[in-house]
C-alpha cells in the first residue's frame, strides 16, 4: 500500500487542490517524503454532497450490516500491518509498542461497536401501547428510539493518530449510529490517516456501503475544518485537541443559522490530591509512581497529571524532593512534532515567569532534538489561587505541586478549578472517609474520580466516562470513550399511532430483532 497524498472523496482518490504539505519525523528531525494535497473547496463540497446522499441509505442500514462494516474496517487495518506501524512511527516519534498498543485499542473499539449494533438494544426502544378506553382522553400508541443525526465531521488529535483519529472512537461511534463521516485529517500524521482511510474505503466496498459514507480530507490549516463545520448539510462535529481549537469550532457551530452540536474533548490538568497520611506513610512510593505517570508518552496525554495538591509540611517537602529526584532519572523522550515541543517550551516559560512558581527539577543532561526536558515545579496555595495562568495545561512532561496551608484552602482551590477529565485521591487506607466535603467539591469539577492510582491510561469499557465539565469537554453529559459515546450522534425520535408494518424493526410488535425494549414500563425481550 502506497501513500498517495490524495484525499478520499467518497471512494475516489482526488488531488485537485494546489496547497501541499509534508509530515515530519521528529526522531530524525526530517520531513517525510510523501506530499499531501490539501482538499480544495470543490472537493470539500463533493465529499459533503456524497455524505448527504449516503445518509439516505446508511441511516436505515441494519445493525448486522453496520457490524459487518465495522469489523471489516478492523480487519483491513490489521492487513496494513507493518506499513501502518512504520508510517505511524515516522510521523510521531512514538515507539513501536505504543503504535501496536494503540492499533489494538482502535481495533477493539471498532469491534465493540460492531457487537453493540448487531445486538441492537442500544437504540433504547420504548413502547407505550394504546389504551383507547382510557377516560377522559384515549391513550395513543407511542414508540420511541434513537436515530442518527446525519453527516458528522471528525477532527483527529495529534497525540492519538489511530485511537482518536481517522477510524478512532468518534468515527466508529458515528458509523455505528448510522452517520456518514468526513474526517478532517490531522496534518501531523496525514500518512497514517491516509492508510487508515484506505482501510475504511476497502471495507465500504467489501460490505456494500454507500459511496460517501466516508471521506478523508487533508489539510494543514484551519480553512478545511471551518468550511466543513459551517456547511448546512453537516449535522454534528467530533473534535479532540486543544481548548482553543475546540472552542473555535464550538463557537462557529453555534453561530450557524442552524446550530449543531460540537463534541469537543479538550485539555485538562487532572488534579491529584495527596492526603496527609498518604503523604506521610507512602509519599516516597507515590512520588516514584508519579514521576513515571508525568513522563509517560512524553506527557502527551490529555489525562497527564499536571497538578498535585498537598498540605504544606515536611511530608510534602519529602514528596516533592523524591518526585524531583526520580523524574530526572527518566530518559527524556521525543515529542510528536517541533510545533508541539515549541508549545511545550513556550507554555512552560509562561508558567515559570509567574511570581511564586519555583522549579524543583528539570532534566539537565544533553537531549536530542525534539526531546523534552521533564520538569517539576512548586507553588504556594494562595499564589496558585490568585493566578489562573498557573491553572492552564502545559501539554508535555510537566507537573506543578501546590502547597496548601490547610484542607480548607485546598477545598477552595479545587472548587475554583476549571472542569477536568479526571481527579485523583491518594489516600492511606480509609483516610479518605474523613474528607467527604473535599471529595464532593472534586466530583463537581471532574468527569472521573480515581482512588489511589494514576489518571493516565484510559480503559475502554462501557463504564468509562471520558469527558467532564467545560473545558475538559464541551458537553459533560457524554463520554468520548466506550460504547455509550454513540449517544453523541443520535437523537430520540417518536412514532405516534404509526402502522405496525411501517415501524422500524426495532419498534414492531413482533420484535423481530429480539432486542430488549421498555414496553409499558417493563424492560423485556418479549413481542407485544
Ligand atoms: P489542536 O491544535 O487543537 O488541533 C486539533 C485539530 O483541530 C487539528 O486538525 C487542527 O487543524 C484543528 N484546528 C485547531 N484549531 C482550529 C480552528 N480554530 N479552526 C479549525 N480547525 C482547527 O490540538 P492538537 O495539538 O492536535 O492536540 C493536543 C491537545 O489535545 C492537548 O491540549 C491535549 O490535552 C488535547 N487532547 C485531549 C484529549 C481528550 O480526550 N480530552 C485527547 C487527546 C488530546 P490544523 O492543525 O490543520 O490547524
Amino acid at each position: 500500500m502506497m501513500i498517495t497524498g490524495k484525499n478520499y472523496i467518497g471512494n475516489q482518490l482526488s488531488a485537485k487542490g494546489n496547497k501541499t504539505y509534508k509530515t515530519f519525523n521528529p526522531k530524525l528531525n526530517l520531513e517525510n517524503e510523501s506530499i499531501f494535497y490539501e482538499a480544495s473547496e470543490k472537493e470539500i463540497e463533493e465529499s459533503i454532497d456524497l455524505a448527504a446522499e449516503a445518509f439516505k441509505v446508511f441511516r436505515n442500514t441494519s445493525g448486522i450490516k453496520k457490524a459487518e462494516f465495522l469489523n471489516a474496517i478492523a480487519d483491513e487495518i490489521l492487513i496494513l500491518d507493518d506499513t501502518l506501524i512504520k508510517t505511524y512511527m515516522s510521523e510521531t516519534g512514538l515507539p513501536e509498542g505504543r503504535a501496536k498498543g494503540e492499533r489494538g485499542r482502535t481495533i477493539g473499539q471498532l469491534r465493540a461497536f460492531a457487537d453493540l449494533v448487531s445486538e441492537g438494544s442500544w437504540v433504547e426502544a420504548t413502547i407505550d401501547t394504546e389504551d383507547l378506553d382510557r377516560t377522559p382522553i384515549p391513550k395513543q400508541d407511542i414508540r420511541k428510539m434513537l436515530i442518527p443525526l446525519g453527516p458528522v465531521v471528525v477532527f483527529g488529535a495529534s497525540n492519538f493518530p489511530l485511537a482518536y483519529s481517522t477510524a478512532g472512537g468518534d468515527t466508529a461511534a458515528a458509523f455505528a449510529a448510522g452517520c456518514p463521516v468526513i474526517v478532517k485529517s490531522h496534518p501531523m500524521h496525514a500518512g497514517t490517516g491516509e492508510l487508515v482511510a484506505s482501510a475504511i474505503q476497502k471495507a465500504v466496498q467489501k460490505t456494500g456501503m454507500p459511496n460517501g459514507v466516508f471521506s478523508n480530507l487533508n489539510s494543514a490549516g484551519i480553512e478545511v475544518g471551518v468550511q466543513l463545520v459551517k456547511h448546512p448539510k453537516i449535522k454534528a462535529v467530533g473534535f479532540t485537541g486543544s481548548i482553543r481549537g475546540g472552542r473555535a469550532l464550538f463557537d462557529l457551530a453555534s453561530q450557524r443559522p442552524e446550530p449543531i452540536p460540537v463534541f469537543a474533548e479538550m485539555g485538562s490538568v487532572n488534579p491529584v490530591i495527596l492526603l496527609p497520611k498518604a503523604g506521610k506513610n507512602k509519599g516516597v512510593t507515590l512520588a516514584k509512581t508519579y514521576a513515571n505517570s508525568i513522563t509517560l508518552g512524553t506527557g502527551q496525554f490529555c489525562t497527564n497529571p499536571g497538578l498535585i495538591f498537598g498540605i504544606k509540611g515536611k511530608d510534602l517537602d519529602d514528596f516533592i524532593h523524591t518526585l524531583s529526584n526520580e523524574i530526572v532519572k527518566i530518559e527524556p523522550s521525543c515529542m510528536l512534532h517541533p510545533n508541539i515541543i515549541g508549545n511545550y517550551e513556550r507554555n512552560k516559560t509562561t508558567a515559570l515567569q509567574q511570581n511564586g512558581l519555583h522549579m524543583t527539577a528539570e532534566y539537565e543532561g544533553d537531549i536530542k532534538t525534539n526531546h523534552a526536558r521533564q520538569t517539576v515545579t512548586t507553588v504556594e496555595g494562595a499564589t496558585f489561587l490568585n493566578n489562573t495562568t498557573l491553572h492552564q495545561e502545559v501539554f508535555g512532561p510537566f507537573s506543578m505541586v501546590v502547597q496548601c496551608e490547610n484542607i480548607q484552602q485546598l477545598e477552595q482551590i479545587i472548587s475554583n478549578l476549571e472542569g477536568q477529565l479526571t481527579g485523583t485521591i491518594l489516600s492511606d487506607d480509609n483516610e479518605v472517609s474523613g474528607y467527604s466535603s473535599l471529595i464532593e467539591v472534586l466530583k463537581n469539577r471532574v468527569g472521573r474520580i480515581i482512588f489511589n492510582g494514576v489518571p493516565t491510561g484510559v480503559e475502554v469499557c462501557p463504564s468509562m466516562l471520558h469527558g467532564g465539565p467545560y473545558p475538559a469537554s464541551t458537553d459533560s453529559r457524554f463520554t468520548a470513550v466506550g460504547i455509550h459515546s454513540i449517544k453523541r450522534w443520535v437523537r430520540p425520535f417518536s412514532y405516534q399511532s404509526w402502522p405496525n408494518e411501517l415501524q422500524p424493526d426495532e419498534l414492531k410488535n413482533e420484535n423481530p430483532l429480539g432486542i430488549s425494549r421498555l414496553v409499558n414500563g417493563e424492560q423485556t425481550h418479549k413481542p407485544i
